[in-house]
Order: C-alpha cells, then structure tokens, then sequence
C-alpha cells in the first residue's frame, strides 16, 4: 500500500498512539473508515479542533474537509453550542426522563419540513444514533404494513444493522466488502438490493414480490459511495411506485438532513425543469442524524402521527433508549440547528460550488479522467470521465487515483475524508482564506493523482 510521506516529519506521536492503540481496540479504532485503510499511512490521532481546523498529536494543524462526517455544520467549537452544552451539562448529564428541551427540538425539526408549506411529519422519536434511527424506522414499516421484505439500493449506507449492511456504501465500499459477517442468510434475505437509480429494477421487484415489501429505504441523495444523486424524477417515481404498491418509503437524510438545506435534501431537490420536488412527492418516514445532534450522539425519525403513534407508548411496535433524548446531546443539536440560518446554507453552497470548480480545474490541468459529482452543497471527485449513477459505476473507477491525492493533500496541511467513497464537508466557518490555503494544495496532488500506477 501507499506510504505515508509524512510519517517520517511527524515522527511521530501518531505512529506510536496507533501502535498503543492497536494493543487494546481492534484495528486501533472503533469506526473502519477511520484506519485508513484504503490511503495507508498512519491515522492522525486528534486532540482538538476550532472552526475550520482540527490539531493531532503531534501538534500539526490542518483544515479539515470531513467536519465529524458532516455534524460540523457551523465549524469545530462553536463558541455558542459549547456553551449550550456546558450549561446544560451543569444541569445534569442525564435524566432518564422527560425534558422540555426534546419537545423544542422535536417542533425544530417539524417546522423545518413544514416550512415547505407541505406536512410531512408531525411527530418526532428522538434516538442516540443514525443506526438507530434507520432500524427503527424498518420495524416501524413492517410494523404498520404487516409485511417483512425491504428494498435499498447498492452502495446506499444506513448504518449499521443487520438488514442493512448488503452491499452497503461507507466503510462497507470501503473495505470492498459485499456484507458484514454474523449477519444470518434469513435476515440477510430479507433484504433486496437493487441498483441505483433504476426505476424498472424497483417495479420489477414489486412486481415479483406483490404484498410482500414493507418499505423503499434510500438515501435521499446517496452520499456514502461518494455523492451520487438521485437522477431528476427519481425519488417522486419511486415514491409513486413504493405507495401503489401499498407500501412505505423511508427517506435516509441522515447525512444530506438539515446539511444540504434547511429541510434536507427532499426541501432543495428540484425536478428537470428546476421545481422543487417538495411538491410532488412526500416520504412516510424521514431519518435524521449528523446534524441534527450538532457533535453529540443523537439522531431521530419522524414522519405523520398515524405512523408514528404505531411506535410505542401507543402502539404495538416497541423501540427504547436509555440515553435517547439526552438532554447535553438536545442542547448541541438544538443550537446547531438554530444557528443553521438561511446565511448559513447560503456559505455552505458558494463554498461548494468554488471549492469543487478549483478541484475539478486542478484535476483537469493536471489530466485525471475524473468528475466532480453533487448534491447540494455535497460534492465528491469520482476517477471517471462519464462520473457514475450507480454503485457498479462507482466501483469501476480508478479509485487507485485517491491514495496518492489524499496524501499530497494532508502533506500540504489538508485533511480530506480518508476514501475515495465518501463526500467532502465544509462547514460555516470555511471562509476565503480556508478554501485558498485548500486550493493552493491542490496542483500538487491532482500531478500525484495523474503518477498514480493502477496496483499490479
Ligand atoms: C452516517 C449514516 C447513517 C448511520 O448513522 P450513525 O450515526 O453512524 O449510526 C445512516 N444513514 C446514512 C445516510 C448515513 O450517512
């Protein structure tokens, strides 16, 4: 694999946390993508952060490019969500009660899907996770439909449970891995995979399966096997077709959620003609995640009160945490989510839009067959010429051409996600001087990614 060229300069307190790390957390850390396994090197192990910029041990700071995987909306350390956290930690770390704060936050997110003029949801179950959210919402669906089968699409990623890893995008695309071991041929069949953005796919497992498929899951724009939108009409056909069909589709904007827009991606998408397809199609259950805990764990699902009054106390279909609603982790999302104005995505898409023309110039000055591919303010590169719609296109690319990026990049100061296979973050405080430094480092390695040499 790839040597880390900066390995020796650092010398290295990260090298020896790994090496300590190793010897008690398998892998030496406890979520894959953070290993680096598909760029080599040694992981930089990080001590603090502040705004744009993260710190490692060894002292070296860098502008940081994944942002947490997206909660980092408004930069590292927002003076004000810190506060709101301190604050609320002084009040108790935990309860296991009730809390007015939940209820605040649960009408954030409602009035957030609802500010479209449309009410796709009135009732909101906070839970610590985006894994959480995305399984509860599964229950729920064969719950209320009283049927067992669920269809996602290859490359989406929802977590990680059971019925959801088969070939799952994120670390699952990462490691090139078609499942998760320990998952049973039962459950795993449960669950069928089906191409992205191939509509005839989904109607002809409807087709096959008649009254037999609880839920669509999708990513609302897929953003975990790099970004790959949804194609114009996608999402509105397949909610036509998932609702004919008497069944429900769970809308994953556990990443893109409260990040690409005020209201998730289903508040920017846009049809072929420009229209908001807010308009057209609504989804029964919407997963949040990432920002919506603003840094702390915390996660939702919501969608209309006949559905939701199915989870109990209500109904029949039982879902619980100890720590679900925290009110520290309510405090950062709820001030996270307040300080997301309309100024805020407004940044997030100017910032976006120039960062991903400097990529796309310096990739193509340097001649990288590639494509710069978005969803809203979520952009990644894919080592392609004709880009990719589906997760075997994603596949087929030169993702050899990363490695060697990626380290000229974190060689200049400039930590990008550590796959080919995962969006780039900015956040609020990504201001002019940050994108400069980042677009003064990348001449250098789209010329490292023009040398790279396929593996043998
Ligand atoms: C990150 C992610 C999840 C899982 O959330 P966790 O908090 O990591 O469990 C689910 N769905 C999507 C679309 C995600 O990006």
């Amino acid at each position: 694999m790839t040597t880390d060229p900066t390995g020796a300069a650092a010398a290295d307190a990260n090298s020896e946390l790994f090496g300590r790390a190793r010897r008690s957390i398998p892998g030496g850390v406890n979520s894959p993508v953070r290993a680096y396994g598909s760029v080599g090197g040694t992981p930089r192990f990080l001590v603090r952060a502040k705004g744009p910029h993260v710190y490692d041990a060894a002292g070296r700071e860098y502008v940081d490019l994944v942002s947490s995987w997206g909660p980092m909306i408004l930069g590292h350390a927002r003076d004000e969500v810190v506060e709101a956290v301190q604050a609320a930690a002084a009040r108790g770390l935990s309860f296991g009660a009730t809390t007015p704060a939940e209820t605040e936050l649960a009408e954030e997110i409602i009035g957030r899907l609802t500010a479209s003029g449309r009410e796709p949801v009135d009732r909101v179950r906070l839970v610590s996770t985006g894994t959480e959210a995305t399984m509860t919402a599964i229950r729920l669906a064969r719950g209320v439909t009283g049927r067992d089968l669920i269809i996602k699409f290859a490359g989406h990623y929802h977590g990680h449970s059971d019925g959801l890893l088969a070939e799952a995008g994120s670390g699952v695309a990462t490691l090139a891995l078609p499942g998760s071991a320990g998952v049973p041929a039962p459950i795993a069949g449960q669950t069928l995979v089906l191409p992205y953005n191939d509509l005839d796919a989904v109607r002809a497992a409807f087709a096959a399966h008649e009254g037999r498929i609880a839920a669509v899951i999708t990513e609302s724009a897929a953003c975990n096997m790099g970004v790959v939108p949804p194609a114009p009409g996608f999402n509105t056909e397949l909610a036509r077709i998932v609702h004919d069909a008497g069944a429900l589709l769970i809308l994953d904007e556990v990443l893109t959620g409260f990040r690409v827009g005020p209201a998730g991606w289903w508040g920017v998408e846009t049809d072929g003609d420009g229209d908001t397809v807010a308009e057209d199609y609504e989804a029964d259950i919407y997963t949040f995640g990432k920002v919506v805990g603003g840094g702390l764990p915390l996660a939702a699902l919501a969608g209309r009160a006949e559905v939701m009054e199915q989870l109990a106390p209500l109904g029949p279909v039982y879902q619980a945490g100890t720590l679900s609603g925290n009110p520290v982790a309510v405090a950062a999302g709820l001030t996270t989510l307040r300080l997301a104005d309309a100024d805020v995505y407004a940044h997030l898409d100017a910032a976006a839009a120039r960062l991903s023309a400097s990529v796309d110039a310096a990739l193509t000055d340097a001649g990288v067959a590639h494509r710069m591919q978005h969803a809203g303010n979520l952009f990644s590169v894919i080592f392609a010429e004709d880009g990719a719609k589906d997760y075997d296109e994603v596949r087929a690319q030169e993702s050899w051409r990363y490695a060697p990026f990626f380290h000229s990049m974190l060689e200049s100061g400039i930590s990008l996600p550590p796959s080919v296979f995962e969006a780039w973050f900015l956040s609020a405080a990504h201001d002019d001087a940050t994108l400069t430094r980042i677009e003064d480092a990348l001449p250098a390695a789209a010329r490292a990614a023009a040398e790279a040499q396929p593996p043998a």
